[in-house]
C-alpha cells in the first residue's frame, strides 16, 4: 500500500483522480477523462450545470460508484483495487453532507450525531466527550435534545455537519450542503466549513451558489457534461453556456 502511494500520489496529496471515466448507460459518459489531484487541506469547489457529474465524482470519491475506466486514489487507498470487505473502514476518512441533511428523523441531536460514533465502535465514555465537543464547534450547544423536527434548515445542516466531523475525517465532501437554505443559513454554513477546513480538513464542495464562489476565492473546477473545463486557484464561478 506504501509503495503505491509513493508511486502515484505525493505525500501531500489526499485524491488523485487519473484519466477517470463513468457511463451509467451506453450514451454520453457521466464523467468522460477526469484527471485531477487534491492535496490534503485544500478547499475545493466543484461547479457545473446540473447534469454536469458532480455528484457522480463525490460517489465516485466515497467508493459508492466505481469508475468504469481509469484509476482513483482516495488517502492511500486505491480505490479501484478496494474490496466491499475494506470499504467500511475506508470511509472512516471521509465526512459526508448533502443538500437535504438526512437526518434521523426520530432521533434527537445528541442521538443524530452519537450514532456515527457508534457505527465504528467508539466506546461510550469517548462519545460522551466527543458529541458535546463537536456539537459546540458546530454552534448547537444547546440543542442536544431538539429533534430535527425542531430545528431551523440551517441547525439541520450543523447536525449533520456535526455528525460528518465527529469522527475526525480527513476529508469533508459536500454535495450542494446551501441547497436548501436561505442567504442568513447559507453564510453561516460557510463560514463554518472555512473554519473547518482552517482547522485541517480538506473540503470539497458542490455548489450552484454563485456568490459564494465568487466571495471565497478557493479553488474552483468546472464541470461541463462529465468534462473538466476549468480548474483555477482562486477561482471564480463561470457560467458556462
Ligand atoms: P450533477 O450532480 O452535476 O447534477 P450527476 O452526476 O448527478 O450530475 O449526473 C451526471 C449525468 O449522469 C446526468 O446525465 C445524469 O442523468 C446521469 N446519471 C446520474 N445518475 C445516474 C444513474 N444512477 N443512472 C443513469 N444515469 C445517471
Ligand atoms: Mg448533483
Amino acid at each position: 500500500m506504501a509503495l503505491r502511494k509513493r508511486k502515484y500520489m505525493a505525500d501531500d496529496e489526499v485524491i488523485v483522480l487519473d484519466h477517470v471515466s463513468k457511463s451509467y448507460t451506453q450514451n454520453v459518459p457521466a464523467l468522460s477523462d477526469v484527471s485531477l489531484r487534491i492535496k490534503r487541506g485544500e478547499f475545493v469547489f466543484i461547479v457545473g450545470d446540473s447534469g454536469s457529474g458532480k455528484s457522480t465524482l463525490i460517489k465516485l470519491l466515497l467508493k459508492e460508484l466505481n469508475p468504469s475506466e481509469g484509476n482513483l486514489y482516495v488517502m492511500n487507498y486505491h480505490l479501484n483495487r478496494l474490496p466491499h470487505s475494506r470499504v467500511p473502514k475506508f470511509r472512516r476518512n471521509i465526512g459526508v453532507v448533502f443538500q437535504d441533511f438526512r437526518l434521523l428523523k426520530d432521533r434527537n441531536v445528541y442521538e443524530n450525531v452519537a450514532f456515527a460514533q457508534r457505527i465504528v465502535q467508539v466506546p461510550s465514555k469517548n462519545i460522551r466527550k466527543n458529541v458535546p465537543r463537536i456539537l459546540a464547534i458546530v454552534g448547537l450547544a444547546g440543542k442536544y435534545k431538539a429533534r430535527p423536527g425542531q430545528l431551523s434548515g440551517g441547525e439541520q445542516q450543523r447536525v449533520a455537519i456535526a455528525r460528518a466531523l465527529v469522527n475526525n475525517p480527513t476529508i469533508l465532501l459536500a454535495d450542494e450542503p446551501t441547497g436548501n437554505l436561505d442567504p442568513k443559513n447559507t453564510n453561516e454554513i460557510m463560514h463554518l466549513l472555512e473554519e473547518i477546513n482552517e482547522a485541517g480538513t480538506t473540503v470539497i464542495m458542490v455548489t450552484h451558489n454563485k456568490e459564494i464562489v465568487n466571495a471565497m476565492r478557493k479553488r474552483v473546477i468546472t464541470l461541463r457534461r462529465g468534462v473538466i473545463v476549468r480548474d483555477e486557484e482562486e477561482g471564480v464561478y463561470i457560467d458556462e453556456d
